[in-house]
């Protein structure tokens, strides 16, 4: 692929990428080479085709370093739930050298750019997996709009939430990349015809007169002092250049991850029900048909895999469908429409991407939520579908990065990043060991 590259670029062909070096998150299908989604149950499974997106990346002139872990099928937020061993934020805290998880699921894409390893990486995020992954390890991370990448040659976790997007070093890098791997396509119900402006162009550096809406719901209990001192240092950046910052109100905030983790599952249990043993994957025999279904499926799947499988089935069932999948749908919309009323007032919305930076590989809660509580800033974005981006903004008292979100309403892409580039100007990161920045 690099010498072909070569050969372009003698000719004076040159994409939007053309040369540079990424990894692909192992939940996108790339023809001839092994995609695992993190999975025993896919640990043999070689795709004949190739995702939309990373066809595109390649159609720009990118070329692939390699496939990067995460939590088996996008599930978590460290890697831990990965079949193949989790992956190491090149991150290290002041008081100890203890290996601390890079967030997930796109930890392996979050590791992989953060160490210099690959220049940029492809990431997912159903509730959280891009935004929070970059927030552990100092990076830009932006989710756009529903619908704006394609899902075809994706491997689906929940397929109304999924959406790719990016991982980089830098705003503008975010920018390059996402619009290249952004298309209309046939192959995907859900993928939207919709021209987004000249991203790299919106960094214009201007966001006076801007309005920033601060959501008083997301001052959580669980919001740690650093965090909600970084912030108000991002509050004081936007005003400094300009921008008006006002308090808005998002009242349904508290049942976004409850609703999440009752539609997720839901849709990961019919969405992984094509793992049978039959088509592709592992296959373990059994006397009978069903015992072989059940041989492959207990082997094939970790713990949080089946946790979700069964939680999913359950709020699914006869006598639970209405009380929980209905339910949720309905307070989804909730959700949307708060998101909606506050799009009304603001331009864009400020909020911390996690309430705390990265945790120890071995400290991991043995209850499953407070794991689920990494996203609890992030899942409301999903259900209501719309973009955004984490950018690096601080260091932690322990000295690891700390991110901040912003939200927008739909296709304000170009916004989100042309504010991160300008609050990217502004911050300093010169109270820790490692700076942030060191690519400038
Ligand atoms: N951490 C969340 C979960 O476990 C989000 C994962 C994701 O965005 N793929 O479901």
């Amino acid at each position: 692929a690099a010498k072909r590259s070569d050969q372009r670029l003698q000719k004076g062909q040159v994409g939007a990428m053309e040369g540079k070096p990424i990894g692909i998150k192992d939940l996108f299908c790339t023809k001839n080479v092994k995609t695992t989604a993190g999975s025993k149950i896919l640990s043999n499974f070689i795709p004949p085709y190739e995702s939309t997106v990373t066809q595109n990346l390649w159609d720009a002139g990118a070329i692939m370093l390699g496939k990067l872990n995460l939590d088996e099928f996008a599930m978590g937020s460290s890697t831990l739930a990965s079949a193949f061993g989790p992956t190491v934020n090149p991150w290290q805290r002041t008081s100890d050298n203890k290996p601390l998880v890079p967030g997930g699921s796109s930890g392996g894409s979050a590791a992989a750019v953060a160490s210099y390893s690959a220049m940029a990486a492809t990431a997912t995020d159903t509730g959280g997996s891009i935004r929070q992954p970059a927030a552990l390890c100092g990076l830009v991370g932006i989710k756009p709009t529903y619908g704006l990448c394609s899902r075809y040659g994706t491997v689906a976790f929940a397929s109304s939430l999924d959406q790719a997007g990016v991982i980089t070093r830098t705003v503008r890098d975010s920018a390059i990349m996402l619009q290249v791997m952004i298309s209309h396509d046939p192959k995907d119900g859900t993928s939207l015809n919709h021209a987004l402006p000249n991203l790299e162009a919106a960094l214009t550096g201007n966001i006076k007169g801007l309005k920033v809406g601060i959501p008083n719901e997301y001052r959580t209990s669980n919001l740690k002092k650093d965090m909600s001192d970084t912030w108000d240092k991002g509050i004081d950046w936007l005003k400094q250049a300009g921008a008006e910052i006002r308090e808005v109100s998002l009242p349904h905030t508290k049942y976004a991850l409850p609703t999440y983790y009752i539609l997720a599952p839901a849709e990961a249990s019919s969405n992984l029900s094509r793992y049978d043993g039959l088509r592709y994957g592992l296959r373990v025999e059994g006397h009978t048909l069903d015992e072989m279904y059940e041989n492959t499926r207990a082997e094939g799947f970790g713990t949080e895999v089946k946790r979700r499988i069964m939680v999913g089935t359950y709020v699914l069932s006869a006598g639970y469908y209405d009380a929980y999948y209905l339910q949720a749908q309905k307070v989804r919309s909730l959700i949307k429409q708060d998101f909606n009323t506050a799009f009304k007032s603001v331009d864009v919305l400020l909020t911390p991407s996690t309430p705390t930076g990265a945790f120890a590989l071995d400290e991991p809660s043995t209850d499953p939520i407070e794991m689920y509580m990494q996203d609890v800033f992030t899942v409301p974005v999903n259900l209501a579908g719309l973009p955004a981006l984490s950018l690096p903004a601080g260091l932690s008292k322990e000295g690891l990065p700390l991110g901040l979100q912003l939200i927008g309403p739909n296709f304000s892409e170009d916004l989100l990043l042309r504010t991160a580039d300008v609050m990217d100007t502004l911050a300093t990161f010169d109270e820790g060991r490692q700076t942030l920045r060191n690519t400038k």
